[in-house]
C-alpha cells in the first residue's frame, strides 16, 4: 500500500465515521422530529374524524313506529328471490309497502308488476316510466299518455320522471327539453285523468351548480363523484330549472305531483313552504335529504307539522340498514349524531320528533291519499 492509498482508505473511514456518528444521528433525530410535528399539522377533511364527547340520550329506532310506505325506492327487473328476499327484510322494519319507481314501460313493466305486485299484491306498487327512444317523431306526448294508459291498466299506480328531464334530455336538433315543455302537456294531463301521481326530480342540491372550490358545502361529494356537477358550460342554472318546474306544477293544478328529496328545497324551507302555498297539487319526500331536516331540527319540526299533508316518506337507494336514521329523526330529540353517508354531510344531524298523528301522516296516510289502489287495511286508522 503505498501512502495516497492509505490516505484514500483512511478518508474513506473518517467519512464512514462521520456519517454513523454525527450526519445519521441528526438526520434520525428530524426524522422524529417531523412525524412528532406531522401530528400537529392541518388534517385533511378525510383525516379529520373527530370522535364527540357529547354523552346525552340515544335512541336506537331499529323499527318505525307506524307501519309505513317507501314511495322513493328502485328495483330494476328483480327476480323473485330478491323479492322474497325484500319482503322479508320490509317485515323486520314495518316497511308495510314499497314503491317500485322503477318500473319501465311496456313489457318491462308487466314483466316487474308480475313478480313483485303478483306475488305479494299488498306489499309493492309499480310506477311507469317514460320511454323516449321516439322523441323526434312527430306526436311524441300523445303516444307517451296512450303508452302510460296501458302501464296503468298493465297495474302500474303512478309515473316517475328521471332527473335526466330538464337536463339531459336533449332533441336531435340539441335542444334541451325543458321541464315545462308543451309537447308533455298530455302526459300529464293523462294523469290527472288517470288519477295517478307523478314522482319527478327535478335538478340537483343547489350546491352542484355551484363552483366546486371550498366555500361548496358539497365539496367531498363532488370530489368522489365529479359527474355529478353541473357546471354552466353544459348545464341550465338551478334557478332556471326551479322556474319551468314551477310553471309545470301551475300549469297542471289537476294533476298531483311528488317533488323527489323535498324538491332540493331542503336548505330553504320557507321557500319549499312557499311552492306549496302556491301549489296545493304538490307533494314532496323526504328520500335522501334526511341531512337537511336534521342540521335543523326546530324548523323542521315545525314545517312538518305545518304541512302535515304535503310530505310522504321514501329513503331512494334501498338499503334495510339505513332506514333506521329516518326513524330515529322522526320519531325521537336525539341530539348530534351521525349521519350514514357522509358526502351527504359533513355534519351531525338532529332528532326532530313529530307528533304521531303527523307521523301517520309522513308515514302512510298522505301516500294512501295520493297513490290510488293501495289496501289500506294494513295500516291501523
Ligand atoms: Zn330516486
Amino acid at each position: 500500500m503505498n501512502s495516497r492509498r492509505i490516505m484514500t482508505f483512511f478518508s474513506i473511514i473518517f467519512v464512514a465515521l462521520f456519517a454513523a456518528f454525527i450526519v445519521w444521528p441528526r438526520a434520525a433525530m428530524t426524522q422524529q422530529q417531523q412525524t412528532s410535528q406531522k401530528s400537529q399539522q392541518t388534517p385533511t377533511i378525510d383525516e379529520y374524524q373527530p370522535k364527540s364527547t357529547l354523552v346525552t340520550k340515544e335512541h336506537k329506532i331499529e323499527r318505525a313506529k307506524f307501519p309505513f310506505i317507501d314511495i322513493h325506492s328502485h328495483h330494476w327487473n328483480p327476480t323473485p328471490e330478491e323479492v322474497d328476499r325484500l319482503v322479508k327484510e320490509m317485515d323486520t322494519i314495518n316497511l308495510r309497502v314499497m314503491v317500485n319507481l322503477s318500473g319501465g314501460t311496456g313489457e318491462e313493466l308487466k314483466k316487474t308488476v308480475a313478480v313483485m305486485k303478483g306475488r305479494y299484491p299488498d306489499r309493492f306498487v309499480v310506477f311507469a316510466n317514460m320511454n323516449y327512444d321516439d322523441l323526434n317523431t312527430p306526436g311524441f306526448g300523445k303516444r307517451v299518455a296512450a303508452r302510460l294508459e296501458e302501464d296503468v291498466k298493465n297495474g302500474a299506480q303512478g309515473l316517475k320522471i328521471f332527473k335526466n328531464f330538464g337536463m339531459d334530455l336533449k332533441y336531435g336538433g340539441g335542444e334541451r327539453v325543458h321541464v315545462d315543455d308543451p309537447e308533455f302537456d298530455a302526459v300529464f294531463e293523462k294523469c290527472a285523468e288517470l288519477k295517478i301521481p307523478v314522482l319527478i326530480h327535478v335538478a340537483e342540491p343547489s350546491a352542484f351548480f355551484d363552483p366546486w372550490d371550498y366555500r361548496n358545502e358539497r365539496w367531498q361529494e363532488l370530489k368522489e363523484f365529479p359527474g355529478r356537477a353541473r357546471p354552466p358550460a353544459k348545464y341550465p342554472p338551478f334557478e332556471t330549472l326551479m322556474t319551468e318546474r314551477n310553471h309545470l306544477f301551475a300549469k297542471h293544478p289537476k294533476t298531483n305531483f311528488i317533488a323527489a328529496h323535498l324538491g332540493f328545497h331542503g336548505n330553504d324551507l320557507a321557500r319549499l313552504g312557499k311552492l306549496f302555498d302556491e301549489n296545493p297539487n304538490v307533494y314532496v319526500d323526504i328520500a335522501a335529504v334526511l341531512a337537511e331536516l336534521g342540521r335543523q331540527p326546530y324548523s323542521a319540526h315545525d314545517f312538518l307539522v305545518k304541512y302535515q299533508d304535503r310530505v310522504v316518506m321514501g329513503k331512494d337507494i334501498y338499503e334495510v340498514n339505513e332506514y333506521k336514521w329516518y326513524f330515529r329523526a322522526l320519531e325521537t330529540r336525539d341530539e348530534y349524531f351521525e349521519y350514514y353517508r357522509k358526502r351527504h354531510a359533513f355534519w351531525r344531524i338532529y332528532g326532530f320528533q313529530v307528533p304521531d298523528d303527523v307521523l301517520k301522516k309522513i308515514y302512510y296516510k298522505n301516500a294512501l291519499k295520493l297513490v290510488p289502489g293501495i289496501d289500506a287495511r294494513s295500516f291501523a286508522d
